[in-house]
């Protein structure tokens, strides 16, 4: 049966993609079966895995279309319910927002991951995502968890950095992840692989 995640935080750019993107292969080098759902309408990480949107027949959008359907929150749980057991990792990419698509992320999730980007205002917003969770906690999924808080585009050389650290660790006892995920071009790889494949081929 496998564990679901939500890589959450409403706030755009810190990340979410590039984690859940890298996530999922290096679940998958431990011979892992992980599936990656996109259900952020931007579709980054559909793009990061190299899969062209357009042609695209049927997506998670059809599956969420959220508008004026009984039991809102709980849709996505209920459509991964039918496919839980054939992976070890469900991994939801979420959009940059607090609405309906991430609050049925956090319905349907085992736990949430946040990734958080070493810049100012790091913390901002983090105390409205952590009341969002407490409610879906008590309204549809008691058992959820934080999973764990990454640190993202680190970069030691600066003193900013140290300090966003230091406040992230006083605001998440015990829930940081030891490593820091380096500011690095090449790591967004697999969306900049995408894009420059593209490029080159004149899409
Ligand atoms: P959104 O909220 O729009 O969905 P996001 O939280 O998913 O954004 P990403 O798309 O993963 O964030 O990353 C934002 C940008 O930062 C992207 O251009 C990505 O390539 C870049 N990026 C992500 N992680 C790193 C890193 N460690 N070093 C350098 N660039 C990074
Ligand atoms: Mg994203």
């Amino acid at each position: 049966m496998a564990k679901t995640i939500a890589i959450v935080n409403q706030k755009g750019g810190v990340g979410k993609t590039t984690t859940a993107v890298n996530l999922a292969a290096a679940l998958g080098l431990q011979k892992q079966k992980v599936l990656m759902v996109d259900i952020d309408p931007q579709g980054n990480c559909t793009s990061g895995f190299g899969i062209e949107k357009q042609n695209l027949e049927i997506s998670s959008y059809e599956m969420l279309e959220l508008v004026d359907i009984p039991e809102r929150q709980t849709r996505l749980k209920k459509a991964l319910a039918d496919v839980k057991e054939n992976y070890d990792y469900i991994l939801l990419d979420c959009p940059p927002s607090l609405g309906l698509i991430t609050l049925n992320a956090l319905t349907a999730s085992d736990t949430f991951l946040v990734p958080i980007q070493c810049e100012y205002y790091a913390l901002e917003g983090l105390s409205q995502l952590l009341n969002t969770v407490k409610t879906i906690k008590r309204l549809y999924n008691p058992s959820i968890d934080l999973e764990g808080v990454v640190l993202t585009m680190f970069d030691n050389r600066l003193n900013l950095t140290q300090q966003v650290v230091a406040e992230v660790k006083k605001y998440f006892p015990n829930k940081v992840f030891e490593t820091a995920i380096p500011r690095n071009v090449r790591l967004s790889s697999p969306l900049r692989e995408n894009l420059s494949r593209r490029t080159r081929k004149g899409e």
